[in-house]
C-alpha cells in the first residue's frame, strides 16, 4: 500500500484564489486591504526567508505587509511598545511577531498584542477562546491548516482516535484541541511519554510535529493511519520532516514535506488575518 498525498500545495492554491475574492469584496467596501504586520528583531536568514515567503503570498492575494524591524539587542519595553502601537494603529489588523525571541525578552511580552489582531494565536486570550471552541478565537495557521487539509479531503475526525507527538503552544497543543472539538479521541504524547511506539501504532491519525528528523518511522505506525508531518527540519541542504518517508507505505493519507502542512499554514494566515480585519469592523459599528 502507498498513502494517498494530502496536497498542501494544490489546497493552498485553490483557497488561494478563494482569499484573494474575498480580499477584493474588502477592498470594494472598505476602501483599502487588510495589513499584517510582522515584528521582527535582529536579523535572522530562516526568519527572512519566512517573512519574504509571507509577503509573497499576501501580495498575490491582494494584502499588505508591514515589517516592524527592532534592534536585537531592543529591549522588553521597546518590544512592549512596539506592539501597543500596532494594537492602536488602525490602519493594521493582523500582528505576528516572530519567534522564538531573544533569550532577553520574556514571553510575557505577547501579552501586550491586541488580541483582536494576534493572527497567530498566541495571546493568552486567544488560546483561552479555543479551549472553550468559541467562533472569537483566533487559532494558530499551521494546526487550522491542517485541519482545513483534513476537512478538503473528507477524512473523518468524529470518533477516530488521533495521536499528537508534540505539545507546543503554536502546534500540538491547538492542533490536540481542534481535533478533540471535532470528537476525535485524542493523546497527546511528548519527551517524557512512555512507549511513545506503543502510542503511535493505536493511531486512526497521528500528527507529528516534533523538530526531529525522521524521527516517526515505519515500525511506529500502523497500517492505515492518516499522518500529518508538521516537522521543518533541514538536512543536508534537503528539507525533511519529522516522519521518515518509509512511513508513506504503510499510511493510507500522509502529508510531503514539503508541500503539505507547511503550504497550508502561509494560507491560514492570510485566512485568519482577513477574519481579524472583518471582527475589528464589527466591533467598530457595535460601539
Ligand atoms: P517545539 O520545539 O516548540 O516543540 C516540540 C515538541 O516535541 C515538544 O512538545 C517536545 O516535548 C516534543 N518532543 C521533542 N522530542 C521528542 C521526543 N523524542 N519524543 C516525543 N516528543 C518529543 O516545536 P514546534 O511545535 O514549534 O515545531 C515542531 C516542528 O514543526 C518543527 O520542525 C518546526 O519547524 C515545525 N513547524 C512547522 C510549521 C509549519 O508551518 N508547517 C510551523 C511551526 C513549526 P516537550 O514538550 O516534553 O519538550
Amino acid at each position: 500500500m502507498s498513502a494517498e498525498i494530502l496536497d498542501g500545495r494544490a489546497i493552498a492554491r485553490s483557497m488561494r484564489q478563494e482569499i484573494a475574492d474575498d480580499v477584493a469584496q474588502w477592498v470594494d467596501k472598505e476602501g483599502q486591504p487588510p495589513t499584517l504586520a510582522i515584528v521582527q528583531m535582529g536579523a535572522d536568514p530562516a526568519s527572512d526567508r519566512y517573512v519574504r515567503a509571507i509577503e509573497r503570498g499576501f501580495k498575490g492575494v491582494g494584502m499588505l505587509v508591514r515589517r516592524v524591524a527592532l534592534a536585537a539587542d531592543a529591549t522588553q519595553e521597546r518590544m512592549a511598545e512596539a506592539l501597543e502601537q500596532l494594537g492602536m494603529d488602525d490602519d493594521v489588523q493582523g500582528v505576528i511577531v516572530q519567534l522564538p525571541l531573544p533569550l532577553h525578552i520574556k514571553e510575557s511580552v505577547l501579552h501586550k498584542l491586541s488580541p483582536v489582531k494576534d493572527v497567530d494565536g498566541i495571546h493568552p486570550l486567544n488560546a483561552g477562546l479555543l479551549l472553550q471552541r468559541s467562533k472569537a478565537a483566533l487559532v494558530p495557521a499551521t494546526p487550522l491548516g491542517a485541519m482545513e487539509l483534513l476537512r478538503r479531503y473528507n477524512i473523518d475526525v468524529e470518533g477516530k482516535n488521533a495521536v499528537l507527538v508534540g505539545r507546543s503552544r503554536i502546534v500540538g497543543l491547538p492542533m490536540s484541541l481542534l481535533l478533540l472539538h471535532r470528537h476525535a479521541t485524542v493523546t497527546v504524547c511528548h519527551t517524557r511519554t512512555r512507549d511513545l511506539a506503543k502510542i503511535t501504532r493505536t493511531a486512526d491519525i497521528l500528527a507529528v510535529a516534533v523538530g526531529r528528523p525522521a524521527m516517526i518511522t515505519r515500525e511506529m505506525v500502523r497500517s492505515g493511519t492518516v499522518v500529518i508531518d508538521f516537522g521543518i527540519n533541514l538536512m543536508n541542504g534537503e528539507m525533511v520532516g519529522d516522519v521518515d518517508k518509509g512511513v508513506a507505505e504503510v499510511a493510507s493519507y500522509i502529508t510531503p514535506v514539503p508541500g503539505g502542512a507547511g503550504p497550508m499554514t502561509n494560507i491560514m494566515l492570510m485566512r485568519n488575518t482577513l477574519q481579524a480585519a472583518q471582527r475589528q469592523r464589527e466591533l467598530r459599528d457595535k460601539a
